[in-house]
């Protein structure tokens, strides 16, 4: 039997205002998508309901603005220790609720947490700087201060981390928060929101509201709500997210999708580019924004462009796929039956568009005794061009386009021509060619024999074109100026 911690039905609650409350919304299922049984009810919650958590982060931001900075992060470097402590726990959770392997759940843990642990450093992150004598017995100096309510709102990918790339941060500089989890998978919220509770945190400075686009509106019409971070769709970032936000002068981080192209040079390390690619492409179910999505084979050597191929073949189609809680997995299902079919979908239309499926991931394998349901295998398209849908649109899971270039700046203007810039990347051992790729495509990050180019915690979470709306970013430094305002004093005593 694998370990699951949800056992019984989860019925996740709100916490607003430091308790627990039961939603009076519409009640939906949450259900685990590698067996199919129901390890959850999350609420639609109600306008009074969202009401309520801002007015509760309202009414506490005075208090915990004017706690110290360090007072505040005793709080943050608890709620670290208790993720440390329920580490396993919150992993397992995840692939429970989302189906990504125990692994990649473990990873997803600890990047959350180095959120929380570079936060902890806000006593000095936020400091403000100081000119004397700007002119004579004039000094002038910028402080950073909280700007008040802050609206989170997370996607399904990434059910425990990616709240964290704001949170953490919105919290440590003096603000209070709202979160919405993906409602597909806001069990991982929850956990963490119990150790907020346990971490000491004041009533109504982190607050979780369940439920869909319903609470995203309510959260962009309030004006109690200072500011949004969003991570999803290209479409909601830029129509709903960054477009309201404009309407009502909230400032904004808009994370949108991707199409990540990794640019293959002739004299990589094979032996080293072959599994990066497989994580990068098949890793999450090919369920990440930095996930590989296009795969340029660059040069025109008809028997290496071969060679390469038949060993991304070889790898793909011995990747293990099943349950992610057993160890030996390395590929889960999809989140849900829908996404499946939108998958499925594209792998028709590749086929329509003319390209040549090599590896077929609608005939899976499943390790175990599990319904079908939300498998899949990789897929391998090869004779993909820059036009077809394929390579264009985002699909969102385990399917790799192959496509071709004469050389490196026919790569770079592939990737340059696509809408998105998210996470591009270069495999070479030529210096020259990872600065020439660096130097030239529109990505907000960039990989060089790196597969899945997701910054550390201390680095901003980039992002160009379609992929991102906005200018300062989540995660470090960046975070902790979007969280605060700069203000500027002058002064001068007679
Ligand atoms: P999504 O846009 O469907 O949903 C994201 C959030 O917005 C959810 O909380 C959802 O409830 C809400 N929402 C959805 N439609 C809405 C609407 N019309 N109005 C208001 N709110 C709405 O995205 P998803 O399917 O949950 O996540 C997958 C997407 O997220 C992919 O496109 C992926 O590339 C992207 N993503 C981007 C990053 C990044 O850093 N750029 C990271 C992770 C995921």
């Amino acid at each position: 039997m694998l370990d699951e911690p949800i056992k019984e039905i989860q019925v996740v609650k709100n916490y607003i205002d430091g308790e627990w409350t039961a939603s009076r919304g519409e009640i939906l299922d949450v259900v685990n998508p590698a067996n199919g049984r129901t390890i959850g009810k999350v609420p639609i919650s109600t306008r009074a309901e969202i009401d309520a958590a801002i007015d509760a982060a309202k009414t506490a931001f005075p208090a915990w603005r004017a706690t110290t900075p360090l007072a505040r992060t005793r709080c943050l470097f608890r709620l670290k220790q208790l993720m440390e402590e329920h580490f396993e726990e919150l992993s397992r959770v995840q692939t429970q609720e989302h189906g990504k392997t125990i692994d990649e759940s473990r990873g997803e843990t600890r990047r959350g947490i180095e959120n929380v642990e570079v936060a902890c450093g806000i006593p000095t992150l936020m400091q403000g700087y100081f000119s004397e004598d700007i002119a004579s017995s004039i000094d002038e100096w910028v402080i950073r201060q909280p700007v008040g309510v802050f609206g989170i709102i997370g996607p399904f990918n990434f059910p425990f981390m990616i709240p964290l790339w704001s949170a953490p941060y919105a919290v440590a500089t003096g603000n209070t928060v709202v979160i919405k989890p993906s409602s597909e998978v806001p069990i991982s919220q929850m956990k963490i929101a119990e150790l907020v509770e346990e971490a000491g945190f004041p009533p109504g400075v982190w607050n979780v509201v369940n439920g869909g686009r319903t609470v995203v509106n309510a959260l962009l019409e309030h004006p109690g709500i200072a500011g949004i971070t969003f991570v999803g769709s290209t479409p909601t970032a830029k129509e709903v997210i960054y477009k309201k936000c404009g309407e009502t002068g909230k400032r904004v981080i808009a994370q949108g999708g991707a199409k990540n192209f990794m640019v293959i040079m002739p004299d990589c390390d094979v032996n080293r580019t072959i599994p990066a690619l497989m994580t990068s492409f098949f890793g999450n179910a090919g369920q990440r924004c930095l996930a590989g999505a296009n795969l340029v084979i660059v040069g025109e050597d008809n028997r290496a462009y071969a060679g390469f191929l038949e060993k991304v073949l070889a790898a793909a189609s011995k990747i293990v796929v099943g349950y992610g809680l057993d160890e030996s997995v390395q590929m889960g299902p999809v989140r849900d039956k829908d996404k499946k079919d939108r998958i499925t979908g594209y792998i028709e239309t590749g086929v329509k568009e003319g390209a040549k499926l090599l590896l077929d991931g609608r005939r899976v394998k499943i390790l175990g005794d599990f319904p079908p349901t939300c498998f899949l295998g990789p897929a391998v398209f090869d004779n993909v061009t820059p036009d077809m849908r394929i390579a264009r649109e985002e699909i969102f899971g385990p399917v790799m386009s192959v496509l071709r270039a004469r050389n490196l700046d026919e790569a770079i203007a592939m990737c340059n021509d696509s809408p998105f810039g998210n996470g591009h990347a270069i495999f070479t051992s030529s210096g020259r060619s990872a600065r020439d790729f660096q130097y030239n495509v529109t990505s907000g990050n960039v990989g060089v024999n790196i597969g899945i180019v997701a910054p550390v915690a201390f680095f901003p979470f980039s992002g160009m074109k379609d992929s991102f709306f906005g200018i300062l970013h989540t995660q470090g430094q960046e975070a902790v100026r979007f969280f605060t305002e700069s203000k500027v004093i002058i002064q001068r005593w007679f």
